[in-house]
């Protein structure tokens, strides 16, 4: 089969790979039918995530057809056209049954962080992936649904969910800011509305992205290079600050920034991977009262997300800005590397 091949820092390549075959009986093989690019796939390809090796086939969105399952997999069959999510968990394991599926506990053959597809597992940036433990990584795509949708279940709309809104602790009334209104900033948007938030201000240095928001779910928009971004945020809260700040950024200034706008007794959600350090204000979060919280998609509201899309209660239509042909994805790693420039906002690429 073909698949996109990380050689290391810098280097990648769409070339010929051997044909995943079934390993366990947990397992199930895929057939993509689209798959996408995400900006981790960019950290990678830099370099920034070392426990990527040469070799790996990357990428953890998409939606495929199942061709072949393990003796063990029953809620899979094959013929199943299914999402497959970014993280493969066993599901029976501690932390699985605590919902922290991007800490499972199973062996897998390598030891690191959760079994996130396209990091120490094989991705799904090919014409056939394996996922692992296929009855909890893969889900059934609801009829009336389309690829380009669902595909954004696999881990744009659980991360902005998961770490965003419900870490965040949204509650209905809440001002909630979402600093960066990329994909996974414009999911934490969307999965607001889900809890009835009074207002919810995209914060973007961009002024397109801001303007964009405004299709998923913001009612207000601030632009950060302004001198007076941050005035412009405490005048639509009546001076007090947001009740909720999301950061989905991942670079020192917007962590700072998510401190600048929230109000005392307010919550700050981390979602941004940040490869640099931040300075930490233990002082200011005590005096104001304030709760942090961040962490890695466990994916475990997929299954209440997919529900949602199926009843078109999430705003989804309208992310992917670009489509290309799978064995182009060349170009398309090209074209979203340099995002600013060609205004792209999700890649996806159709086998
Ligand atoms: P993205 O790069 O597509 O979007 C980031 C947005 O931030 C862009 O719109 C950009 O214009 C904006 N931005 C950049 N600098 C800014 C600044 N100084 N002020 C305001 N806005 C600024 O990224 P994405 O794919 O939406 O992901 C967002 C973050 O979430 C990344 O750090 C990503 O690695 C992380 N992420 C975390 C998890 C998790 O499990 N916690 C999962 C997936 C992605
Ligand atoms: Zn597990």
């Amino acid at each position: 089969m073909r698949a996109l091949v990380y050689e290391g820092p810098g280097s990648i390549a769409w070339q010929e790979m051997p044909d995943p075959r079934i390993q366990k009986p947990t397992d199930a093989i895929v057939k993509m039918e689209t798959t996408t690019i995400c900006g981790t796939d960019l950290h990678i390809l830099k370099g920034d995530v070392p426990t990527v090796q040469p070799g790996r086939i990357l990428g953890h969105e998409g939606v495929g057809v199942v061709t072949e399952v393990g003796g063990a997999v029953t809620e899979v069959a094959v013929g199943d056209r299914v999402i497959v999510s970014c993280i493969s968990a066993c599901g029976k394991c501690g932390y699985c049954l605590e919902g922290m599926y991007s800490h499972c506990l199973a062996d897998e053959g390598a030891s690191g962080i959760g079994w996130i597809l396209g990091h120490l597992i094989d991705g799904t940036q090919a014409e056939y992936v394996r996922v692992p433990f296929a009855e909890t990584s893969l889900h059934k795509v609801p009829a009336g649904v389309v690829a380009e949708d669902a595909a954004m279940i696999s881990d744009i709309l659980p991360t902005g969910h998961e770490i965003g809104i419900r870490y965040g602790a949204v509650k209905p009334g809440d001002i909630v800011a979402v600093i960066g209104a990329g994909p996974v900033g414009l999911a934490a948007m969307t999965t607001a509305a889900l809890y009835g938030p009074s207002r919810v201000i995209a914060i973007d240095v961009d002024a397109n992205r801001v303007e964009q928001a405004r299709r998923f779910g913001a009612s207000d928009g601030v632009v950060s290079s302004a001198p007076d971004w941050k005035e412009q945020v405490l005048s639509l809260t009546d001076g007090l600050g947001v009740d909720v700040a999301i950061e989905a950024v991942g670079i020192p200034a917007t962590w700072d920034m998510s401190l600048a706008i929230v109000r005392p007794g307010g919550h700050v959600a981390n979602v941004g991977v940040h490869g640099k350090p931040v300075s930490f204000p233990l002082e200011t979060a005590w005096i104001q009262n304030l709760t942090i919280t961040t962490g890695l998609v466990n994916t475990n509201t997929s299954r209440m997300l997919i529900k949602l899309l199926a009843q078109g209660r999430l705003g989804v239509s309208g992310f992917i800005s670009h489509r290309f042909a799978l064995d182009d994805i060349m170009n398309a790693y090209d074209t979203f590397g340099r995002a600013v420039e060609t205004k792209a906002l999700k890649v996806i690429l159709t086998a």
